[in-house]
């Protein structure tokens, strides 16, 4: 089934969105490692790691269809962030916009009567309603403790659990 070429540029700019949040989340993780909170760091390791592999769904989707996987150039990160709230502030905002790019690569498809892309996007839907709601736990449990270092060491210690997803 071939992709129509608006929809296959869509999926290549959401590529591009991917790898891009793989970067951002392995800067953030290099700057809590700085900052003494390797928990954190770890957690946005595991995070850097998902995102590649969400690109690489993207990527076996295109190649299955036969068509062309044109990678562009990933912008720059930031590389600091005011504190670990502002931070996952960051982080939070970077989710909702990747959300609402994933949204209108659906609705693309949904014009296009494109129903492999479609269904491809209903995962990606969940996992970002996920992506969301991680996000934002643990920038509640930041923003309740504040500036108090005792329990942002706590969050770290725990969040240095994380092994996969959620
Ligand atoms: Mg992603």
């Amino acid at each position: 089934m071939i992709i129509e070429k608006r929809v296959l540029e869509a999926l290549n700019r959401q590529i591009n969105r991917e790898f891009y949040s793989s970067y951002l989340y392995l800067s953030m993780s290099f700057y809590c490692t700085g900052e003494g909170l390797p928990g954190f760091a770890k957690w946005l390791l595991v995070q850097h790691d998902e995102e590649r592999q969400h690109a690489g769904m993207l990527t076996r989707h295109i190649l299955q269809r036969g068509e062309r996987v044109a990678l562009d150039a990933v912008e720059i990160p930031p590389n600091r962030w005011e504190n670990i709230i502002d931070l996952f502030e960051s982080a939070l905002e970077h989710e909702r916009s990747i959300t609402a790019s994933i949204c209108n690569l659906t609705v693309l498809a949904t014009e296009q009567r494109d129903f492999p892309v479609q269904s491809l996007m209903k995962w990606f839907i969940d996992e970002q309603m996920e992506e969301e709601a991680s996000v934002e736990e643990i920038l509640n449990q930041l923003r309740f403790v504040k500036e108090n270092t005792s329990a942002i060491f706590i969050i770290d210690r725990e969040l240095a659990h994380r092994t996969q997803s959620a």
